[in-house]
């Protein structure tokens, strides 16, 4: 290497990071030892080198030369690697290894302190592996569990691990589900069914179909404490009990989880055919404006069940979002709406009323959602700003950009919103004035201890008065009597809706009050 420079082997990009390491000797007489990764100007291999620079001084103390010693240390990386890879890794299946899923759900549960999330422990395990090795042999077993690794490797999201903790047992660790332990354990239960649901699915193995089976563990964090032996524990228990319960089964370690998730999955399918056969009801609410006339309704959905009698919408609307059925939901409102609104406008009582929808967050964010709104309207011909679409404040805390970009496409086609459950959600201030909305709902808990609360009332009045700062208008819902529709009128509340000025009712029998009606009350 004598009399040649740093560029004859390196390329510009590494001699300027070479040369500002040299300045930081030079100039501020430092000790720098770096490890540095360079190509090199003409190779494709790159070399790991460990750098150590010092300076050189003179009798006065002053820096007059460097220097610097690399030693490549290449080889020496790549076998660290390797025995990392060894102690963390299955090497059958290049998995995470039981070493590398304890230190991983030590740091979730570590996590939990600060975060909300719960989380799910699954322990999956074969069924007739043992016979299977027993009969084909161990390289036969083998190319099953590689297969089986990486099936469930596709049901991972970036923060969940699979893992391999033994023969043929497996291991899901979900770290970031729902804060609520039941919405979690519905979470965790659409896990195992598409786990159990893909293992299900023939594996080849010697040219031929081989199938497999499995059943599931489940431990939710939140039922566990903050011990990861613990966890793994109760989730080997909740697997014994699903082994007892036949293959492709799964049970959870709590046993009102498992009552809970089997209500929550009989519904869902219940719900699922209700929509398909287009058994669901839309009923409206009418919304009263101060001076008296009515502005519009807005509608609600209800479920006629032919054992369980009337289901709220409080009940089966968070079952449709955790299932996705809110989107075929969400769809059959949309259209009920327009066909309602393409209605009204045929009747002069009537053509100037908003309806209103609710829109779930999970709705809002599905992808072809825009098109679907625009496209129903244009269908129906209606006069888009008839149409008005109540969202929470928990469309604002992800994904703002994306959801205020979707609200002004909307926006821009005549659409507008109102800001439903208005104080009871988490969405800085900040994010209003950015969105185009129409009005803010007060919601109903705020309105209910009014007159006997003077911090509702405090609260009442703010949202009032923010709104009106901000040229929003501001409804008020769950008006319940005279006294609290007064009282709002009085803070300058613009209109209402609750059960004083009337209850939800099927959308003929409003259409009948509302067309009779004299133009104000
Ligand atoms: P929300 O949007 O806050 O709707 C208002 C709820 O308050 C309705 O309950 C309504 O019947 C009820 N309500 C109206 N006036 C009064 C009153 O004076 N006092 C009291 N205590 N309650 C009153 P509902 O119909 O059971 O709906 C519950 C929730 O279900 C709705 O809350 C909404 O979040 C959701 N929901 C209803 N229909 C749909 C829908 O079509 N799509 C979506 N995504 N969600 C819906
Ligand atoms: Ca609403
Ligand atoms: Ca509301």
């Amino acid at each position: 290497m004598l009399g040649r420079q740093d560029a004859d082997f390196l390329d510009a990009e590494e001699v300027a990071l070479l040369r500002s390491h040299d300045a930081r000797v030079i100039e501020q007489g430092e000790r720098v030892a770096v490890e540095e990764r360079f190509r090199g100007a003409n190779s494709s291999d790159e070399r790991i080198y460990y750098s150590v620079k010092l300076p050189l001084r003179d009798d006065t103390g002053a820096v007059y030369a460097l220097c610097g010693i690399s030693t490549d240390i290449t080889d020496y990386r790549q076998i660290q690697d390797q025995l990392h890879q060894l102690a963390y890794y299955d090497p059958l299946t290049s998995l995470p290894n039981r070493r590398l899923l304890l230190e991983r759900l030590r740091e979730s549960l570590a996590e939990r302190t600060h975060v909300r999330n719960d989380g799910a422990l699954m322990l999956i395990d074969l069924n007739n592996f043992k016979q299977l090795n027993d009969t084909l042999g161990h390289a036969v077993g083998d190319q099953l569990l590689e297969q089986v690794g990486e099936r469930l490797k596709h049901h991972l999201h970036s923060t969940d691990t699979l893992a391999r903790l033994s023969g043929d047992e497996f291991v899901l660790l979900l770290p970031h589900l729902h804060p609520d332990a039941q919405e979690a354990a519905l979470q965790a239960h659409h896990m195992t069914q598409r786990v159990l649901d893909d293992l299900a699915q023939p594996f080849q193995l010697q040219n031929s179909d081989y199938l497999a089976s499995a059943c599931i563990g489940v431990a939710l964090f939140s039922d566990s404490g903050m011990d990861a032996d613990t966890l793994l524990r109760n989730a080997d228990l909740a697997l014994t009990e699903a082994k007892l319960s036949g293959r492709n089964t799964h049970r959870f370690f709590n046993p009102s989880m498992q009552v809970e998730v089997n209500r929550r999955s009989q519904l869902e399918t219940a719900l699922r055919l209700a929509i398909a056969h287009n058994d669901l009801q839309l009923f409206i609410q009418p919304q009263w404006h101060q001076d008296g006339s009515v502005i519009g309704a807005e509608a609600l959905v209800r479920w006629p069940h032919k054992e369980k009698g009337w289901i709220s919408p409080g009940d089966f609307i968070p079952i449709a979002e955790t299932s996705g059925l809110i989107v075929p939901l969400g769809e059959w409102v949309l259209e009920q709406a327009c066909v309602t609104l393409a209605r009204w406008q045929t009747i002069p009582a009537l053509a100037s009323l908003v309806l209103a929808i609710n829109i779930s967050p999970r709705q809002f964010r599905h992808n072809d959602f825009v098109n679907q709104v625009e496209n129903c309207v244009t269908r129906h011909r209606i006069d888009p700003s008839r149409l008005e679409l109540e969202i929470t404040e928990s469309l604002l805390i992800d994904d703002v950009e994306q959801t205020i970009a979707r609200m002004n496409q909307l926006r821009q086609h005549g659409i507008r919103f109102s800001l439903d459950d208005f104080g009871t959600g988490y969405a800085s201030l900040g994010y209003l004035k950015r969105l185009p909305l129409f009005q803010l709902k007060i919601d109903q808990s705020f309105v209910r201890d009014l007159l006997t609360d003077s911090n509702d009332e405090a609260i009442v009045r703010t949202i009032i008065a923010l709104g009106h700062g901000m040229d929003l208008a501001v409804i008020a819902e769950g008006v319940e009597t005279a006294e609290q529709a007064d009282h709002l009128r009085k803070l300058g509340c613009d209109s209402f809706q609750g059960y004083f000025f009337g209850r939800p009712a099927a959308i003929p029998e409003w259409e009948g009050k509302l067309a009779d009606r004299p133009a104000a009350l």
